[in-house]
């Protein structure tokens, strides 16, 4: 029979890593299908929504901030160092102390699950079939489109359309030129305040006439001269064929339209938790994240299997918060496979 491994980890956000590192130290000797950004097809290292994030201030321990790339590649190596193993195209576990091994190994996300009967299977990309003894589901959250043809067009062409400032906000094509961000969350402003880098103006298009975001952030971006917010607008249509040209906006108070000349819209309008691969093995709330058993553990509908991170908290969605998940995800398997019987 197959090797039955005690604990696999989907997921490579803070949570899937601190769950690791747990699990590891815990002897575990966790597997883990990292899988890849959903979002930004360009970006191939796993890691989730940090990778996508530039200075991140507000992790405990770095008083001068870290960069998002750069915790999720520290925590990798905690993880590794104590023996996680990861699945790639070259076998298990990348040299990830070295740049130019680990990060051009392909990590292998996981297509499907089957939670009804023990040992539990993962099944990975290339349909191979993992089993275990516990799961740790740490596959985060993904972001969210407006939905417009004209938009996924000029996404997927390179066309000046993208879902991530950080990633893509430092491109020639968007150098000293005006520039929209869609949403009024905390996304939304910090990317804004982002692009104030280079762009020469910065657009903020909100449905409403009051911000989501926290108020810190949002005086940032209010007090940053370039910045400038276009209350109860949505878009309507993005305007270009090869390239942006403009937004066609709708006021939502009184439908009126109006257009506007951008050279690149980035949008900022939340997350969808990534649980599409779960459908049918655990339970789902209604906006898909997965529902824990009890709000202070990790639990999930089906035993032995733990959900941990953004992929089961759409309240506080932290790197901190999904790393606390991702550290007691790892407690409540070792405890449950204790139970099990399982050493
Ligand atoms: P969010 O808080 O859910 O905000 C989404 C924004 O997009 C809202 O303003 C929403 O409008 C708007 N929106 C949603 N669908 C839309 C549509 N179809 N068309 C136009 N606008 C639409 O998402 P988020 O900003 O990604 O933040 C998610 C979580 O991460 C939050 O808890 C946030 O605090 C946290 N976060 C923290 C930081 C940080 O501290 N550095 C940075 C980023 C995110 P309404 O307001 O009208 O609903």
């Amino acid at each position: 029979m197959a090797n039955i491994e005690k604990v696999i980890i989907i997921g490579s956000g803070p949570a899937g890593w601190t769950a690791a590192i747990y699990a590891a130290r815990a002897n575990l000797s966790p597997l883990v299908l990292a899988g890849r950004p959903k979002s930004v097809p360009s970006l191939v290292l796993p890691g989730g929504q940090l990778m996508l994030t530039t200075e991140v201030e507000n992790y405990p321990g770095f008083p001068q901030g870290v960069t998002g790339p750069s915790l999720m590649a520290a925590l990798e190596q905690q993880a590794v160092r104590f023996g996680t193993r990861i699945v790639t195209d070259d076998g298990l576990s990348p040299d990830v102390s070295n740049p130019d091994d680990g990060h051009t190994a392909k990590y292998h996300d996981c297509k499907a699950v089957d939670f009804s009967s023990r040992p539990f299977k993962v099944i990975g990309e290339d349909d191979t079939t993992y089993q275990a003894h516990s799961v740790v589901v740490a596959t985060g959250a993904t972001a969210n489109w407006i939905g417009l043809e004209s938009e996924q067009r000029l996404a997927l062409s390179g066309g000046g359309v993208s879902a991530c400032a950080v990633c893509d906000g430092a491109m020639p094509m968007f150098r000293d030129k005006e520039l929209a961000v869609v949403g009024g969350g905390d996304s939304a402003i910090e990317e804004a305040t982002y692009l104030t880098k280079f762009a020469s103006k910065v657009y903020i298009i909100h449905r409403r006439n009051e911000l989501r975001a926290s108020k810190i952030m949002a005086r940032r971006a209010m007090d940053n001269p370039k910045v400038e917010v276009l209350w109860n607008k949505v878009v309507d249509e993005v305007l270009g064929d090869e390239r942006i040209t403009g937004l066609r906006l709708k006021d939502t108070k009184t439908g009126e339209l109006g257009e506007r000349a951008v050279s690149g819209l980035f949008v900022a309008i939340g997350h969808t938790p990534a649980t599409q691969f779960l459908a049918g093995q655990l339970e789902l709330n209604e906006k898909g994240y997965i529902k824990l058993k009890d709000s202070y553990r990790t639990t999930t509908s089906v035993e032995g299997v733990f959900a941990a991170g953004d992929v089961a908290d759409s309240v506080y969605r932290q790197a901190i918060t999904a790393a606390a998940m991702g550290c007691k995800s790892a407690i409540d398997a070792e405890r449950w496979l204790a139970d099990q019987g399982i050493q």
